[in-house]
This record gives structure tokens, C-alpha cells and sequence, in this order.
């Protein structure tokens, strides 16, 4: 199986911690120049850097806020200009902003749908000309199992992760004549900050009950998964939505 991706230049978006650290690492140590995006933690996405390079890996960090569409096109052009050309974007930046709908305020759903919809859309947009170029490409987005089942409390990401599927989709449909490919990944419950930071121990035992796999998944797990899809391995698979989950959503 070939999943040897050297030669070929990844953007991973929010890598500088988490899921899309891993995924940035992953890349690289298949052979993969990476750029590091990152918002606000330039430290931490120079740490990935240091990390990538020290072993033997290209990687280069670039700050870009995905909701801020006027920072598309130069997180591109940094591409370009450091690695000659972009062939995989991993949509993976996200956020949450938890509440009861009933109480949800309205920034609590412009932020949400802003960065982890409106954003994953216009960035995708911008990468997919120079991907048409290489009559080849690779779009690989991070939704979540919340996208697919619902949860109380994240209706707003709920929404925009189960956007985030059909936009994948559709996609892999306009684009399937030009070479690249489009699916999406819904990870489960995964060890990082994001689910240490807004989850109690109570919660947490109780989403392990629904995981037949009894565990948390790993950000490697996920990334496991990224550099198949993005390999000349998954050639032919797109428009496809693929649970990394444990099991958790296959009743
Ligand atoms: P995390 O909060 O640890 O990391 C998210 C990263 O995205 C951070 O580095 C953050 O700075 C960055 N980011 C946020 N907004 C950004 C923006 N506007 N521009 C650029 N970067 C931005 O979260 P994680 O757990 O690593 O999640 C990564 C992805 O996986 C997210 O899309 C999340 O929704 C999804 N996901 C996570 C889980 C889980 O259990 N952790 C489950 C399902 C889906």
C-alpha cells in the first residue's frame, strides 16, 4: 500500500496543538512539506516546527485566522512561495462555544458557524484553483460524530459539523473530473484540550459508556486516518464520511 506522500505539500489549518498537530506530524513523517497554520499560539505552532524538522521533516508555520476569509489567500501565497505548490488541505481548525439553545447567544452562533463552516468553505474555495492546476488534490475535513447524531448543548456546532458533511460531498462532486478528492473524518471522543477543557470527569465516564471501544481515541488515531486519505492509496475514495469513533455511531 502507498503511503509514502514525499513530494507532495499538506496545509493542516489549527495545528499547532491537538488533533491537527498530530496531523501535521503525521503528514510529516510520511514525507510531506507541512505548513503549520495557526491563530494566536506562535510559539506553540514553532514548537510543531522544531519537531517536524528535527526529524528530517520540511514544515513551516503559518498564522492565519480560517474565519477571517482575507487571510486565505495569503496563507496560500506562503505556501507557494515556501514549498512551490499545495496538493492536501486538512480542514481541522475548530472551535466550540457550548450552550442550551434556549440560552445560546447570537455570537455563540456567528463564531461557531464562522469558523468551523464559513471558513472551512471560503478556505477550500481558495486552495482548490492551484490543486485544478495539478489535476490533483486532496480535501480532507474534520467534522465530528456530533455532526451526525446531534448533542444537547452544540447546536451550533452540531449544525456546522453536519455541514461540513454535505459540503465535503459536494465537493468531491465538482471536483472528481479534476483529480481531487473530498471526504471528511468525524472523529468521536478524542484526548485534547478541547474535550479536557470543557468536559467534567462525570461527562466523561459517561460518553466512555457509549464508545464500544471503551477508551478515548488518541489525535494519532485521527491522524492515522488523514494520511490514508490523503494518500495515493485512497485514489478511490471520495465523497466519503469516515467515523474514527470507537465504534460509537455504528448502531
Ligand atoms: P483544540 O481546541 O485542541 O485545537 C483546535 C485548534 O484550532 C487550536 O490550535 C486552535 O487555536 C485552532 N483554531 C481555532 N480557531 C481557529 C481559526 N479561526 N483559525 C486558525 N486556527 C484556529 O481541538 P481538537 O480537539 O484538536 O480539535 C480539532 C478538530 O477536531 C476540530 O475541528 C474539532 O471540532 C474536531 N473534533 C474534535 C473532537 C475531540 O474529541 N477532540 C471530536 C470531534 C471533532
Amino acid at each position: 500500500m502507498q503511503l509514502d506522500l514525499t513530494g507532495r505539500v499538506a496545509i493542516v489549518t489549527g495545528a499547532s496543538r491537538g488533533i491537527g498537530r498530530a496531523i501535521a506530524e503525521a503528514l510529516a513523517a510520511s514525507g510531506a512539506a507541512v505548513v503549520v497554520n495557526y491563530r494566536g499560539s506562535e510559539a506553540a505552532a514553532a514548537e510543531v516546527v522544531e519537531t517536524i524538522t528535527a526529524k528530517g521533516g520540511k514544515a513551516l508555520a503559518v498564522q492565519a485566522d480560517v474565519a477571517d476569509a482575507a487571510s486565505h489567500e495569503a496563507l496560500l501565497k506562503a505556501t507557494t512561495e515556501a514549498f512551490g505548490r499545495v496538493d492536501i488541505l486538512v480542514n481541522n481548525a475548530g472551535i466550540t462555544r457550548d450552550n442550551l439553545l434556549l440560552r445560546m447567544k447570537e455570537s455563540e452562533v456567528d463564531d461557531v458557524l464562522q469558523t468551523n463552516l464559513r471558513g472551512v468553505m471560503l478556505l477550500t474555495k481558495a486552495v482548490l484553483r492551484p490543486m485544478m492546476k495539478n489535476k490533483w488534490g486532496r480535501v480532507i475535513t474534520i467534522s465530528s460524530v456530533i455532526g451526525l447524531t446531534g448533542n444537547a448543548g452544540q447546536a451550533n456546532y452540531a449544525a456546522a459539523k453536519a455541514g461540513l458533511i454535505g459540503f465535503s460531498k459536494s465537493v468531491a462532486q465538482e471536483m472528481a473530473s479534476r483529480g481531487i478528492t473530498a471526504n471528511a473524518i468525524c472523529p468521536g471522543f478524542i484526548e485534547t484540550d478541547m474535550t479536557r477543557n470543557a468536559m467534567s470527569e462525570e461527562l466523561i465516564n459517561k460518553a466512555l459508556d457509549r464508545i464500544p471501544l471503551a477508551r478515548m481515541g488518541q489525535p494519532a488515531e485521527i491522524a492515522n486516518a488523514v494520511v490514508f486519505l490523503a494518500s495515493d492509496a485512497a485514489g478511490y475514495i471520495t465523497g466519503q464520511t469516515l467515523a474514527v469513533d470507537g465504534g460509537m455511531t455504528m448502531y
